[in-house]
């Protein structure tokens, strides 16, 4: 086992002496039935004996409708503990998913993961606040992922709240990781594990991937997508491609990532295999654009009609071309030279 796991265990020693001290606090903060009949159910479906998702409203980008939740939010339960994989996107949210937790499972969220640097997936962490400030909860991330959110979650902060309205981002403030991950750490909830693989760069500057090789499930990040364009606002469209090789020799299973993606009778998720189709064709596009002469400008040039029904595609994907145009330029620029 990992540094990580003694820490963690060293940890839980903490967490129980602390336990003792906040008792009488934690046993009046427990809700009451009445406090769970008053609460709107969360539609949790099973992923694995104690892993559960709670998927976005629809398959939309984000909107005021979905008031931000476009990924899924799942939690690994370990007996009265509960591991929280992408709280989502707001305080609102956030306090939905711990009362649920604690009404539905009977359990209390200890631990939380922010796989990567991305609003919808990680300003819920604003609803655990004051558990993280009196030790109870800790919040995981990568070291690239905690120096993302704190350079960009202001500005994502209040581009978010643009987009959804003040009303559903009410409270939301923004709270950092304050325990670090990297590959080779592992993570344990009850008896189930949870290994840290290489730390991607595709999506973001670190997608985090944890993977249970017992149920062979896979949380990917913000690396696979399907019926949404991709994001590659800080990504790279061949380290992505490579991140894809890795997550599809693993042979999951089961993704959960932007979408929560199942294989049947040995054919892998099809969310795999949608999102390699995506940044294969704009890679492509591309290199086929230069090669014509075009200007990376000249966005319709690279239009992929396959890709066009999927959400996102006019607000994301001209931005993709050009964020891809310019990694690509020195790839066009190696093959167009001459072997000497
Ligand atoms: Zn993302």
């Amino acid at each position: 086992m990992s540094g990580l796991s003694t820490g963690w265990r060293t940890a839980g020693r903490g967490l129980a002496l602390l336990a003792l001290v906040f008792g009488a606090v934690a046993a009046r903060a427990a809700p009451t039935a009445a406090d769970c009949r008053a609460l709107e159910p969360v539609p949790w479906q099973a992923v694995a004996p104690g892993v559960w998702v709670w998927l976005p409203p629809g398959a939309g980008d984000v909107s005021a409708a979905n008031a931000g939740h476009v990924v899924p939010t799942s939690v690994v339960l370990g007996g009265r503990e509960a591991m929280v994989i992408d709280p989502g996107p707001s305080q609102r949210h956030g306090l939905r998913l711990r009362r649920s937790i604690e009404c539905r499972f009977k359990a209390r969220v200890r631990w939380i993961v922010n796989t990567h640097a991305h609003s919808e997936n990680v300003l819920a962490n604003s609803a655990f606040a004051d558990l993280v400030a009196d030790g109870r909860v800790d919040i995981f991330a990568t070291a690239a992922t905690r120096e993302g959110m704190a350079q960009r979650c202001p500005d994502c902060l209040a581009s978010l709240t643009q987009r959804v309205g003040e009303a559903a981002m009410a409270g939301t403030h923004i709270v950092l990781p304050n325990r670090t991950l990297a590959e080779g750490d592992g993570l344990r909830v009850g008896a189930f594990d949870l290994r840290v693989m290489r730390v991607e760069q595709g999506h973001t500057e670190g997608d985090l991937v944890l993977w249970n090789p017992h149920h062979r499930l896979l949380w990917a990040g913000g690396l696979v997508y399907q019926g949404r364009v991709p994001e590659l606002a800080q990504g790279r469209v061949d380290d992505w491609l490579a991140a894809l090789t890795r997550l599809d020799a693993l042979k999951p299973k089961q993704v959960l990532s932007t979408v929560w993606s199942k294989g049947r009778q040995g054919v892998p998720p099809p969310a795999l295999a949608a999102t390699r189709d995506y940044l294969q064709s704009l890679r492509e596009r591309i290199l086929q654009a230069m090669d014509e002469g075009a200007q990376p400008q000249e966005i319709e040039r690279v239009n992929l009609p396959a890709f066009q029904h999927w959400e996102g595609y006019s607000a994301r994907h001209g931005f993709n071309v050009q964020r891809a145009w310019r990694e690509l330029e020195p790839v066009w620029m190696d093959r167009a030279t001459p072997a000497k």
